[in-house]
């Protein structure tokens, strides 16, 4: 390594290892932004592997190689993963460095006190705030459009019939049926995708503010007189009392019985997603018709959903795979790794050469989990 890598800050990416997830934290194209701010690079053997990007690329992009998890001096500033590491991961970080991953702090207590325990900042993708100036950061917006895209092509394969409209000697097919649930950023482009394949669509959502963006991409809103239900400063949906759920839930079952699709996207930030598809539900649906759950990693929208599996229940199809957006790893990856390097870019401290988290900034409030040797984010204290 020359001095100047040396002086300079390193950052490291080692390779995914999460089962049956294709995605990648780095693609060449972030290797060449960051050495051009300044940064030294290197990648672990084999990283861009599942997206058959070779080393080669990586290296002409101008980042060194290593076969370690670790950076090749077994030292880096800043470590990049697109998925949570392991506890023993942790331990191979150095003192004082910073780390940038989805780290899922609502569920894994255990991880972010290893964190706070190796002295390593840790920042969260899931915690970047949902502000105007963060939105080129936000990795749960990008890898959610994706998801939202690719959850209505699953459903449309899987299904037995076609999506649009089609007027033909031998008849006029009626266009199919789709009805989306979570009307986020997710189900945003569930819709859109369903409306470009012909799709007949509907959709609900709790916060009333939705309405107009369902009926801007041609799709129907599906109004439910639910009393007070608003949405935090952040744009998240609140929680609904038991009998708000159980209003939403008559109308939904009659909007469910009739559909060829149903998309379920419905989420509280940091709370167990709402069972919003019940067994009965299911029951008084046509056979055939597919239900995607879009929240299983939450905990799911569907009653006896499986996770990771399509199960069939009287007739009908439950799809319960997670990490949708995987399924166009590509496209997910290069948006992971441009949200991550418009993150370090945003903190860069041009003079120092490294980047700087200053703690005031409202940015690093929202997604700096632990640093100097705690936990400092006043969501994970406890
Ligand atoms: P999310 O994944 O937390 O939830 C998905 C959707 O489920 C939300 O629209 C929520 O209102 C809805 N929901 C919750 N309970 C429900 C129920 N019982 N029935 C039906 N729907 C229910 O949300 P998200 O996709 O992360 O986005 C949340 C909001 O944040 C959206 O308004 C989005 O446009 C906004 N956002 C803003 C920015 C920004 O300004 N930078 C970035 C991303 C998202």
């Amino acid at each position: 390594m020359s001095r100047q890598d040396q002086l300079s800050m390193h950052i490291h990416f080692p390779k995914e290892t999460r089962a049956g997830d294709a995605r990648v934290a780095v693609v060449p194209d972030a290797v060449k932004r960051l050495v051009k701010l300044g940064a030294s690079v290197s990648v672990e053997t084999g990283a861009g592997e599942a997206l058959r990007v070779p080393d080669s690329e990586f290296e002409a992009a101008g980042a060194s190689l290593t076969d370690d998890t670790a950076a090749p001096d077994g030292r880096a500033d800043l470590v990049v993963r697109l998925n949570k590491p392991a506890v023993a991961d942790v331990a191979k970080l150095s003192s004082g460095s910073v780390h940038i991953s989805f780290t899922d702090p609502f569920n894994d207590a255990e991880l972010t006190r290893s964190f706070a325990e190796q002295n390593v900042s840790s920042v969260s993708m899931e915690m970047i705030p949902r502000t105007t100036l963060a939105q080129k950061m936000d990795a749960m917006s990008s890898q959610a459009n994706l998801a939202g895209y690719a959850a209505v092509v699953l459903a449309a394969e899987r299904l037995d019939r076609i999506l649009p409209m089609m007027m033909t000697p031998a008849g006029t097919i009626q266009p199919a049926r789709v009805f989306v649930m979570g009307v986020g950023v997710a189900g945003l482009q569930a819709i859109a995708t369903a409306r470009r394949l012909g799709a007949r669509v509907e959709a609900f959502d709790t916060r009333p503010a939705v309405e107009e963006q369902v009926r801007s991409l041609g799709a129907r809103f599906v109004r439910v007189d639910l009393g007070e239900t608003g949405e935090t400063a952040q744009g998240y949906a609140r929680e609904l009392t038991d009998e708000q759920l159980a209003k939403q839930r008559e109308v939904m079952a009659a909007k469910c019985a009739e559909s060829d699709i149903v998309i379920a996207a419905a989420q509280v930030f940091g709370r167990k997603a709402p069972i919003l598809v019940t067994s009965e539900m299911i029951r008084r649906m046509r056979p055939g018709s597919i239900v995607v759950d879009l929240s299983v990693d939450s905990g799911g929208n569907v009653e006896g959903i499986v996770a990771d599996e399509e199960t069939i229940v009287e007739g009908v199809r439950l799809v319960g795979h997670r990490g949708f957006s995987g399924r166009v790893a590509a496209h997910a990856s290069q948006m992971y790794a441009a949200n991550v390097v418009n993150f370090v870019e945003h903190f860069w401290d041009r003079e120092a050469n490294r980047l700087r988290l200053d703690l005031e900034d409202e940015i690093v409030r929202g997604c700096l989990v632990t640093h100097g040797g705690r936990i400092v984010h006043e969501r994970f204290r406890e």
